[in-house]
C-alpha cells in the first residue's frame, strides 16, 4: 500500500526539517543535481534520491553530459513500448508491467520513476507516441490507474507526465498549445485525473507552452489545473531544462526544477529583494520533502534480491507483446503460416531491432532479433536474404516483409515511410500476392499504397527485447492475436487532425537541435478540433480511416448476441447495466476485446458520434460463450460544459453501441436519461 507514511504525517515531518533550513539551503533544494537526483541536505542528514526514466523499462545510463553513473544493476529489461501495452487493452497487465519495471528500479536503488507518460495521440507524427497510450482518454485512464497501482505498490514513486497538451515534439519548447477548457477536460485531462485518483505521488510538467505560458512555470496549469482542478497535492517537477523564469516557477505551484537550479538560480536574492515570496519557496521544499518521505525514499538502498525477479519481468514483457501485437488484415487466411513452404524474409529491422529513442530508450539484453525468433519457430523454412532479386521475390511462395521506423523524443517523424522503403514495399507487393508485412514502429505509418495488396499486416510496434518471440508465435499460430489498435491509422496524414501544425515553410527535422530551438520564436498550435480527436475526428468528419481505433483481428471469429439493458430510462444517481454475450464461433481459442461506446442522440453542444465508455477482454475456448456486463452512470453520458463550468448530462436519448472495434459495432440499444 502507498503512501507508506500519510500525507499529514510526512508534511509534519517536512515542516520540522524546513524550520531548520536557511533561506539559501531552501533555495538550493528546489533544483536537482547530477541530472537525475534530488539534492542531499547533509547538515540535516537528508540523502539524495535517484530518479530514472522508466517508459519501456529502466533507462540505465553510464553517462549523461559530464556525469558518469555507476549502475548498481548490470542490466534492465527492455519492455514493449507503452503504446503496445495499450494495444493489449488489459489493465491487469498494465499493473503487472508497472510492477515489473518498478521492481527493477528498486533493484537499482531508484526511488522515483519518471513515468508513465501518456500524452494523447493527437496526430501520428508525434515522435513520442510510442511512449504514450494512444488517442482515447477512457482507455488511457483505465491503463494508467492500474499502472500507478502496480508501480507504487512496490514502494517507488511514479510520475505522471507530461502535464499538459504536449502532443508534438516539433520544437517542443517553442510550441504553444492553444487549447480550450472543454478539450482539456474531455480529452487531455482525464488520464491525469485517473492517475491522481489512483494516488500517484509525482507529476512532471511538459516542455510546451499552454495558452501562452510554459507549462512548468504556469500558474494556470499547475495551481489552476493540476493542483486546483485535479486536486493533486504531491510533488510536481519540471521536465528537464524546460523553465526560464525563476520567479514565475516559484509562484506557479511548481516544486522542483530538473535537472538543476537553472531558472531558479539566484532565487534567494529574489526572495531578499521581495520579487519572490519566501512562502512559495517553503511550499516547494516542503512538497519535495513530504513526497519523498511519504514513500520513505531517503534511505533507499538497492534491493539486489529483486534481481531474482528478472525472469518474471521478462515473462511480463513477452506477455505484453503477445497480447499487444495487432493483426490488421489477413486475406485468404494466409496466417498462420502453416505448411511446409519456404518463407523468404526481406526488408529492414531483421537483425537489428527498431526501437524508440531519447529518454525512453532501453537497451535490454539477450535481445531476440526477428531472424532469431523466426528461425526458432519455423526452423529452416525461413530464409533471410538481404538483397534478393525481383525474380526471387516474385517467385517466393511465402514472403515476410519487415518495415519500420525509429521514432524518438526530440522530433516528429513523417507519417510516410522513407521514399526508398515505400517504393520497395510497393514493388514487392506488386510482384507477389502472398506478402505478410510486419510493421515495427512507434506510431501509425502510411500504408495506403500497398495495404490492398498485402496479404496480411501485423503491427508489431517496438516490442521489447523478447517481443519478436511473440510475433513468431503469432505467425505460426501458436499464439492467437488479440491486440487492438489504441489509435486510428489514417489513409493520408491530410485526413487527420491539424495536418498543418508545422508552421508554413518549415519542415520536419530528425536530430537534436537545442540551440536552433532556443533561437526560434514560439509558434502556436491551435487545437481547433476541440474534443474531436482520434476516432471522434474521423467520425465527425465522415472520413474513412485505413484502420479504425479498436480494430484488430483474431484467428477465430466472435459472435455478439443477447444485448440487454437493465432499464430503459435512467434517473440521476442511477446506474444502468448493459450486458452482451460473446461466443467464439471458430475453431481455436482466442481473446476478444468487447468495446462499449455511448452516443448522445441529441445535445445542445456538438458531441462526438460515439465515445468509448467500457471494454472487457474475454478469453474463449472454441464454441464457448461468456456474457459481460458494464455499468454506466450519469457521468458516462456527460460532456464538459464551458457555460456551466462543469460536467453536464442532458436529458434525452442515448445509444449504447457494442462491438469489436469503433467501426465494427454489432449491437445497439437505447436508454433515456431523465432530468
Ligand atoms: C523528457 C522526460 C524525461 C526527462 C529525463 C526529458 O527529455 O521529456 O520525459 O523524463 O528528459 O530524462
Amino acid at each position: 500500500m502507498y503512501p507508506k507514511i500519510s500525507f499529514e504525517d510526512a508534511s509534519a515531518w517536512a515542516e520540522g526539517i524546513l524550520s531548520q533550513m536557511t533561506l539559501d539551503e531552501k533555495c538550493d533544494y528546489v533544483g536537482g543535481e547530477d541530472i537525475f537526483y534530488t539534492k542531499a541536505i547533509e547538515r540535516l542528514g537528508i540523502k539524495r534520491v535517484m530518479m530514472s526514466d522508466a517508459t519501456a523499462g529502466i533507462h540505465l545510463r553510464d553517462r549523461f553530459h559530464e556525469f558518469t553513473y555507476q549502475n548498481p544493476i548490470e542490466k534492465s529489461t527492455a519492455f514493449p513500448c507503452p503504446l503496445q501495452l495499450s494495444a493489449t487493452w488489459n489493465p491487469e497487465l498494465s499493473q503487472e508491467f508497472a510492477k515489473s519495471v518498478a521492481e527493477q528500479a528498486l533493484a537499482a536503488g531508484i526511488g522515483v520513476l519518471l513515468g508513465p507518460g501518456f500524452n494523447i495521440y493527437r496526430h501520428s507524427q508525434c515522435g513520442r507516441n510510442f511512449e504514450y497510450f494512444g488517442e482515447d482518454p477512457f482507455l488511457t485512464s483505465r491503463m494508467i490507474e492500474r499502472y500507478i497501482k502496480g508501480a507504487q505498490d512496490t514502494g517507488v514513486v511514479a510520475t505522471i507526465k507530461h502535464f499538459v497538451a504536449n502532443n508534438t515534439d516539433y520544437f517542443r519548447r517553442k510550441s504553444n498549445s492553444v487549447v480550450d477548457e472543454r478539450a482539456l477536460n474531455e480529452i487531455y485531462l482525464p488520464a491525469f485525473k485517473a492517475g491522481v485518483e489512483a494516488g500517484v505521488l509525482a507529476a512532471m510538467t511538459s516542455y510546451n507552452l499552454v495558452n501562452g505560458e510554459w507549462a512548468g512555470q504556469s500558474e494556470q496549469v499547475i495551481k489552476g489545473l493540476l493542483r486546483g482542478h485535479l486536486g493533486f497535492k504531491w510533488l510536481v517537477m519540471t521536465d528537464w531544462w524546460s523553465v526560464f523564469d525563476g520567479a514565475k516557477v516559484a509562484k506557479s505551484g511548481q516544486d522542483l526544477e530538473m535537472p538543476a537550479c537553472l531558472a531558479t538560480v539566484g532565487l534567494a536574492d529574489k526572495v531578499r529583494s521581495g520579487e519572490v515570496d519566501e512562502a512559495d519557496v517553503n511550499r516547494m521544499v516542503k512538497s519535495i520533502l513530504t513526497t519523498l518521505k511519504a514513500m520513505d525514499l531517503f534511505d533507499l538502498e538497492p534491493r539486489q534480491d529483486l534481481v531474482a525477479n528478472f525472469p518474471r519481468h521478462e515473462a511480463v514483457a513477452l506477455q505484453t507483446a503477445r497480447e499487444g501485437t495487432v493483426l490488421l488484415k489477413n486475406d485468404r487466411g494466409i496466417l498462420p503460416l502453416v505448411g511446409e513452404q519456404e518463407i523468404l524474409l526481406i526488408g529492414d529491422f531483421i537483425t537489428n531491432k527498431a526501437h524508440g529513442g531519447g529518454s525512453a530508450r532501453v537497451d535490454g539484453y539477450d535481445t531476440v532479433q526477428l531472424l532469431d525468433a523466426l528461425k526458432a519457430e519455423f526452423g529452416d523454412r525461413v530464409v533471410y536474404e538481404k538483397a534478393p532479386t525481383w525474380e526471387r521475390i516474385a517467385a517466393a511462395e511465402r514472403l515476410i516483409l519487415s518495415v519500420g521506423t525509429m521514432d524518438s523524443e526530440g522530433w516528429d517523424r513523417p507519417f510516410e515511410l522513407g521514399e526508398g522503403d515505400e517504393r520497395f514495399a510497393r514493388k514487392v507487393m506488386s510482384l507477389n500476392p502472398n506478402v505478410v508485412v510486419l510493421v515495427q514502429s512507434g506510431s501509425g505509418i502510411r500504408m495506403t499504397d500497398w495495404n490492398e495488396r498485402a496479404a496480411a499486416i501485423v503491427y508489431c510496434w517496438y516490442n521489447g527485447q523478447n517481443g519478436h518471440t511473440a510475433v513468431a508465435e503469432i505467425l505460426s499460430g501458436k499464439t492467437n492475436p488479440s491486440g487492438k489498435l489504441p489509435m486510428t491509422i489514417e489513409r493520408e496524414f491530410a485526413d487527420s487532425v491539424d495536418p498543418d501544425y508545422v508552421p508554413q515553410g518549415e519542415h520536419l527535422y530528425s536530430s537534436w537541435n537545442d540551440q536552433w530551438e532556443a533561437a526560434r520564436e514560439v509558434y502556436d498550435i491551435e487545437y481547433e478540433e476541440g474534443v474531436f480527436v482520434g476516432y471522434r475526428w474521423y467520425d465527425s468528419k465522415g472520413i474513412e480511416p485505413l484502420y479504425p481505433f479498436g480494430h484488430g483481428l483474431s484467428y477465430t471469429k466472435f459472435e455478439y448476441s443477447n444485448l440487454q439493458v437493465s432499464k430503459q430510462s435512467l434517473a440521476e444517481d442511477e446506474e444502468v447495466e448493459v450486458s452482451v454475450t460473446v461466443r467464439n464461433a471458430g475453431e481455436v481459442a482466442g481473446s476478444e476485446i468487447v468495446q462499449l461506446y455511448v452516443r448522445d442522440v441529441e445535445s445542445s453542444l456538438p458531441r462526438p458520434i460515439k465515445e468509448l465508455k467500457g471494454f472487457r477482454k474475454l478469453q474463449l475456448a472454441p464454441g464457448e460463450s461468456q456474457s459481460v456486463t458494464f455499468a454506466l452512470r450519469k457521468a458516462d453520458f456527460s460532456f464538459w460544459s464551458p457555460e456551466a463550468e462543469g460536467w453536464v448530462a442532458e436529458a434525452g436519448g442515448f445509444e449504447l453501441l457494442l462491438g469489436a472495434s469503433s467501426r465494427d459495432l454489432r449491437l445497439s440499444a437505447r436508454v433515456a436519461l431523465v432530468g
